[in-house]
């Protein structure tokens, strides 16, 4: 199970009178199981702060420990060794392949970890199953509404069984009805002992998470636990 252990964080981008302080000195713990919400006005920084904790993206200065590892200073081959193993991703715009049935979408984390043939194909159709889309295997991104196609990137975020799940304003591009099925879905991952970090700008989806933090120009400025 994960465990987030962040120092002194920082990411600057550009340099001179460009330069921009993406992150400016985060430090933050986040414990196994925990479900934490991020809120922030637009260009405070948690898109960059979520890219580093999935590992997609490395910070200029500062420490960061994922489940005991230093992952800060790793390279781009070892960073998406444990991306592919501790992370799931789930984007605001889905990011389903295209033209791809929802089986073969989910099966292809599995792949890039070298399941083989059979066993991929039955635990993405578990996983799927568990999403509640059994009956739209075979169904194309177009062929499913915005809240299917995001409960398609969740199984495919789940099926490699991720201590982490992190997730980009995931209900942003739904609307209410999907994004309530979505939050019970993040609710049944959470009780399911997985730690869950997700971004928001929308006040009913940071409620449902037991901790909230809150960020401004690159800094952590509230945190807080429901009570
Ligand atoms: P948020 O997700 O809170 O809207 P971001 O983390 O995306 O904020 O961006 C934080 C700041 O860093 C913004 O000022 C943004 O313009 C800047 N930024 C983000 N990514 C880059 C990049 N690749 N190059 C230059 N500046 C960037
Ligand atoms: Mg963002």
């Amino acid at each position: 199970m994960s465990t987030i252990q962040i120092r002194d964080l920082r990411k600057v981008y550009g340099e001179g009178e460009a330069i921009v302080r993406a992150l400016d000195g985060v430090d933050l713990d986040i414990d196994s199981g925990e479900y934490v919400a991020i809120m922030g006005a637009s260009g405070s920084g948690k898109s960059t702060l979520m890219n580093i904790l999935g590992c997609l993206d490395i910070p200029t200065a500062g420490t960061y420990e994922l489940d005991g590892i230093d992952v800060s200073r790793l390279g781009e081959r070892e960073l998406s060794l444990v991306r592919r193993h501790r992370v799931g991703f789930v984007f605001q715009s889905f990011n389903l392949v295209a033209r791809t049935s929802a089986l073969a979408n989910v099966e292809l984390p599995l792949a890039y970890q070298g399941v083989k043939r059979h066993e991929r194909r039955e635990r993405a159709l578990a996983a799927l199953d568990a999403v509640g889309l059994a009956d739209r295997v075979h169904h194309e991104p177009t062929q499913l509404s915005g809240g299917q196609q995001q409960r398609v990137a969740i199984a495919r975020a789940l099926v490699t069984h991720p201590s982490l799940i992190l997730a980009d304003e995931p209900t942003g591009a739904l609307d209410s009805r999907s994004t309530h099925e979505l939050l019970d879905l993040f609710e049944r991952v959470h009780a399911g002992g997985r730690t869950v970090v997700l971004i928001t700008h929308e006040d009913e989806v940071a409620q449902r998470a037991r901790r909230v933090i809150r960020m401004r120009d690159g800094r952590i400025i509230d945190d807080r636990r429901a009570a």
